[in-house]
């Protein structure tokens, strides 16, 4: 049996105390965002009242503080994600951020017409129009790994896009839409074989399962802070040295300088070359305090009780009538979507919230995706290590008295 106090881990969450429209929230949105647990809330308090400065620049003890603090943080990312040297952790807004980043600067040093970029149907907005953006430019060609009616990878027809042509995959490790986790490590050595590189969008991969960025041989490794726990406005960009070292900067300004002078600049090494301007210290210093946490619980058990989760929330919805899950791969995290006849996914968002229960409804950034499984929007449920077997009950009675409203 998994080895989780729930009871005891949901106290961390004041959130999870909350009434919405009279009854106690049942979260099940954390595939878009996580809940906040006291300690990496208390790390915002504590840093504002007490060495709140801004870091790198000053000599005084604040300074000093908050340098050691968010460089500290890299450290704990880095243990994180079993990188080998913390320099190849760079701090950015977010997962979206970190792809841009990609996009931008190793992408407009690497790129040229003629060259492939493979994506995958699975991707996330994210993961597809900053490559979009630039091969217009650029005049590359991008081209879609397709999926099974599962919702996996076909990783036959994977195999058949890579070439000599192919310069860059960029794939989700978890999709965020159906849950499907994908083979990174064996589609990473696939790349490899043709010299091209991996960007793996570890989003919805980090909250759910330990990574190790070099078992995947990651050439980029990318992830947000607020969906493992974490806050907003902050998230990681993971690089192969070599990589990071031969990338131009992308954004220029403080920091990430060596000298400037009208003639010219040089600038400053990994990862501080990627870091222009005052970056969101309280945050990144909260997100190394969010991942201590969610390894203080550990991974391996969060895992497997959301699988809990997900397979009591699988056999519930099952029994309902005309309910169609969307993604069911084996192996998949814990996300539920689907959609459910004669009644609208938003309909069911709209009303199931009056009962207490947040859900996700849309196209989840996922507009290919959908379309080729011929919808606009599905209902998503989605676990986290704070969720219970009793809210997984709610939620499927919540979802039988919305669908009866609405039939
Ligand atoms: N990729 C995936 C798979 C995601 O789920 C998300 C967030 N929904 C993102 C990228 C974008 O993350 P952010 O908005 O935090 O930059």
């Amino acid at each position: 049996a998994p080895s989780l106090d729930v009871a005891r881990l949901r106290d961390a969450f004041p959130i999870l105390k909350r009434q919405v429209h009279g009854k106690t929230l049942v979260y099940l949105d954390n595939a878009a965002t996580s809940q906040t647990p006291q300690p990496v809330i208390d790390v915002f308090d504590d840093y504002y009242r007490r060495y709140n400065a801004n870091i790198h620049r000053g000599l005084h003890t604040l300074a000093d503080e908050a340098t050691a603090a968010f460089e500290g943080t890299r450290e704990t990312v880095r243990g994180f994600l079993n990188a080998a040297d913390a320099r190849q952790i760079v701090f950015t807004r977010g997962t979206t951020e970190a792809i841009n980043l990609v996009a931008q600067s190793w992408g407009r040093a690497n790129l040229a017409p003629g060259d492939e970029v493979l994506v995958s149907m699975l991707e996330h907005h994210s993961n597809i129009v900053p490559w979009q953006l630039l091969a217009r430019e650029i005049g590359f060609t991008l081209k879609v790994i397709p999926v099974d009616d599962d919702g996996a990878l076909d990783l036959a027809a994977y195999a058949a896009l890579v070439s000599e042509r192919t310069r860059l995959v960029a794939v989700n490790h978890v999709s965020n839409a159906f849950g499907t986790v994908n083979p990174v490590a064996e589609m990473a050595a696939t790349a490899h074989r043709v010299g091209a590189r991996i960007l793996v969008d570890g989003a919805q991969a980090v909250p759910h399962q330990p990574v190790d960025v070099q078992a995947i041989d990651a050439d980029f490794y990318a992830f947000s802070g607020h969906k493992v726990y974490g806050p907003t406005g902050v998230g990681v960009l993971y690089g192969k040295r070599e990589l990071l070292e031969a990338m131009p900067p992308w954004q220029g300004g403080g920091e990430m300088i060596a000298t400037v002078s009208f003639s010219g600049s040089t600038f400053a090494d990994i990862p501080h070359k990627f870091e222009a301007g005052t970056p969101a210290i309280a945050e990144v210093i909260a997100l190394g305090r969010a991942l201590e946490w969610v390894q203080g619980v550990g991974l391996a058990a969060i895992g497997q009780w959301e699988q809990a989760l997900l397979a009591h929330a699988t056999q519930g919805v099952r029994r309902i009538d005309g309910l169609r899950i969307l993604g069911t791969a084996p192996g998949k995290a814990g996300v539920l979507s689907f959609v459910v006849d004669g009644a609208h996914s938003q309909d069911i968002g709209l009303l199931i919230d009056q009962l207490g229960v947040a859900i996700r409804t849309g196209h989840h950034c996922a507009q290919p995706l959908l379309h080729h499984f011929g919808v606009d929007a599905t209902c998503r449920a989605s676990f986290a290590a704070y969720n219970t077997l009793e809210e997984v009950d709610t939620f499927v009675a919540a979802l039988e008295r919305v669908i009866g409203m609405l039939r």
